[in-house]
């Protein structure tokens, strides 16, 4: 029945490289559509929503790894705590300290990136370039979060190309996070590329991509 999920997902892993890691970017799909994927291979799923991964948590259980990839509200912490093995997206100092503190009174270390607003735009969520390193040392200081990385979406644009920029930009940060050598931090995913932009968010150093019409379709 989801034949297509499965050739997608297996072509789709032929082509990443193999120091690259596939996450299906699952909003809005069935949590059959998700467990095809896992079943062609699929190792990590992204959600955007918290009641909604909990939904596709309590159906496919935890033989797959669950990123948090969309914008979190802090008094969801407590839930994205216990559901995600990841927060992809924390971008102020605030979510961060609601989110050690959730994860401190759950005796978890949680791994989490910084979202980086590399486009600079208004209406979107993600840290400031300029802030980055400052946010990145103040995490540090949050006991029961280990900074693994950055994580970008850039701006939507037609051209995979023009998008170039920006995942430049957040390798940029990263490689300077690197060199900072900042304590308890272990900085190693660069979360960039979706469908369309995959192949050159890669070029520039991407080693997670979010990737979810490809794998499953246009969504409705
Ligand atoms: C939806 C989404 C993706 C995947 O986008 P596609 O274009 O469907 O591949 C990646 N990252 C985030 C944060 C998303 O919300």
């Amino acid at each position: 029945m989801f034949a297509h999920i499965h050739q997608n997902v297996t072509e789709i892993l032929g082509i990443l490289p193999e120091h690259v890691t596939l996450v299906a970017a699952g909003k809005t799909r069935r949590p059959e559509e998700l467990q095809a994927a896992a079943d062609a291979g699929v190792c990590i799923i992204g959600h955007n929503y918290v009641q909604e991964a909990q939904a596709a948590v309590d159906a496919l259980g935890r033989p797959v790894r669950w990123h948090m990839i969309g914008h979190l509200q802090r008094n969801k912490a407590k839930l994205a705590v216990e559901l995600f093995d990841m927060v992809e997206t924390v971008d102020s100092l605030r979510l961060a300290r609601a989110l050690d503190k959730a994860a401190g009174e759950a005796g978890k270390r949680l791994p989490v990136l910084i979202e980086v607003n590399s486009g600079r735009e208004d209406n979107k969520h993600g840290a400031e370039p300029n802030s980055v390193k400052q946010l990145a040392q103040d995490i540090c200081e949050c006991q029961h979060l280990e900074l693994q990385g950055l994580m970008t979406m850039g701006p939507f644009l037609e051209e995979a190309e023009s998008m170039r920029p920006y995942f430049q930009l957040t390798r940029e940060l990263f490689d300077g996070l690197r060199g900072m050598n900042l304590p308890g931090a272990d900085l190693q995913f660069l979360s960039m590329g979706m469908s369309d932009s995959y192949a050159v968010a890669i070029e520039e150093g991407a080693n997670l991509v979010r990737i979810g019409t490809s794998l499953f379709g246009a969504r409705a």
